[in-house]
């Protein structure tokens, strides 16, 4: 998926211009980057939506960065999309009850045992494991086992229990043993059915618990979304837990779930040992999705360092041959924050093609220091037309700043060239064209 994205999103980006049919290219590999992703069909389309018609509101096609802001969009409704803002689980009503539901395999007994574990560490909590799996051979013995090594109390439940006497009792004997937090296993079948959700149902109903938690395998993908709908509608879960997201999951499950069943994506368990449970963060995994953390940082990088207004009225003055030294300066020391000539220049539209042209061009410190020297002893009136910079005034301003005359002659042949480059790319008929500046 990562892949997929990447490519996709390296096209938009390098566009310097975005119209209706740039961002509908990109959108079509973001479409299908995510079913094959084994995103969900309408989860697909309304997201890819959602995109467009943000992507072709008027402000972005106006903005400067065109391109990176499709990609921000793309990534703000993929942090939505996998529900926002972290959600925890309900820690408020002591004790806290915690109902794993699932189908059988799903990872229910292996993430109650993860639960307990991280919520003593996390949340210096007691908690108090409920084998309530009375019909596979081993179950009760795999939860009791899971306890004793994580030396975690446990009930004492037998094959001919009521699983929904088990669940009530348990409550009173975890009171009695001092626990703040009992995590129900139940039973799970290969498939959703009614015997299942009616013995889940009175559970609930004798115990209701804070929390249902929705376990499934996220290597089952559209099926683990469907299956949460089901138990959803019958059972009202209060969240999920994609387990197995060390294997080759495809990512489709996280992705569909909230928007499917309306509940948040709670924990990912990320391998078979006890500590292997993590918090799912939306707007990690997003960044994780879309391969390009580094990427996100650079925007916001240059968005800090780059007021949008300010760069508008550069490549105004640009277009119109009235940069100047001052505007020289001003960029040299943006080059310093940023880095590099390059992404400067990839922030005013119509610079893309320019870029090829330069090629990266990385300004070294030193020379930005000697440049800024050099300006700096310049009165308003040079830097604002350097054209009058005559011999005696060289010479003045090099001993201003202890520098040499060849020095400012060189700076001055150097701002001379890249302001005839600049024209000819722009104003000469020379391609890329320079688009309009909104107004
Ligand atoms: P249950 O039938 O729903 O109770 O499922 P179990 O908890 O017994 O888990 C079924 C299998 O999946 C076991 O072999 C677990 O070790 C394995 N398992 C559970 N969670 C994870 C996980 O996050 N990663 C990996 N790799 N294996 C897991
Ligand atoms: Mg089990």
């Amino acid at each position: 998926l990562t892949d997929r994205l990447s490519e996709a999103f390296r096209n938009l980006r390098g566009q310097a211009r975005l119209d209706e049919k740039n961002i509908q290219d990109g959108l079509r590999e973001v479409r299908m980057a995510l079913l094959e992703a084994d995103v969900n069909f309408k989860v697909v389309k309304d997201f890819v939506d959602r995109v467009k018609e943000k992507a072709l509101g008027a402000d972005v096609l106006k903005s400067l960065t065109p391109g990176q802001q499709v990609v921000k969009i793309v990534h703000d409704e993929l942090v939505e999309l996998l529900g926002g803002e972290q959600t925890g689980l309900c820690l408020k009503h002591k004790p806290v009850t915690i109902m794993m539901v699932g189908l059988q395999g799903s990872g229910k007994t292996t993430t109650a045992s993860k639960l307990a574990n991280l919520l003593r560490a996390k949340h210096k909590m007691k908690p108090y494991l409920v084998p309530a799996d009375v019909y596979r051979p081993a179950a009760i013995e795999q939860l009791h086992v899971l306890a004793r090594q994580l030396d975690v109390p446990a009930y004492p439940s037998t094959t001919d229990m009521n699983p929904v006497d088990i669940c009530a009792d348990a409550l009173k004997k975890a009171a009695e043993a001092g626990c703040d937090a009992v995590l129900f296993d139940t039973a799970g079948r290969l498939h959703v059915d009614e015997p299942l959700m009616e013995e889940l149902s009175a559970i609930k109903a004798r115990c209701n618990p804070a929390e249902i938690l929705f376990v499934a395998d996220a290597m089952t993908g559209q099926d683990a979304v469907t299956v949460a709908e089901a138990f959803d509608k019958r059972l009202g879960i209060s969240g999920v837990v994609l387990t197995k997201m060390d294997g080759d999951a495809r990512g489709g499950a996280a992705l569909s779930i909230k928007s499917v069943t309306g509940k948040p994506l709670k924990f990912v368990g990320v391998g078979e040992k006890l500590s292997d449970l993590e918090p799912f963060h939306p707007d990690r995994a997003a960044q994780r999705i879309l391969g390009m953390g580094d990427v996100m940082t650079l925007i916001e990088k240059a968005q800090d360092t780059m007021e949008a207004a300010e760069a508008e009225k550069l490549a105004a003055k640009m277009q119109q041959a009235k940069f100047d030294l001052e505007d020289f300066l001003t960029q040299m020391r943006r080059m310093r924050k940023i880095g590099s000539l390059e992404s400067i220049l990839k922030l005013i539209p119509g610079m893309g093609g320019m870029m090829k042209k330069l090629g990266d061009v990385q300004v070294p410190e030193k020379e930005i220091d000697r440049a800024e020297a050099i300006i700096n002893s310049m009165t308003k009136k040079e830097r604002r037309e350097p054209s009058i910079i005559n011999a005696s005034r060289r010479e003045r301003i090099a001993k201003g700043c202890g520098r040499t005359v060849a020095d400012v002659n060189a700076l001055i042949k150097n701002f001379e060239q890249m302001n005839k480059m600049m024209q000819k790319i722009l104003g000469g008929g020379g391609a890329p064209k320079m688009p309009k500046m909104p107004r």
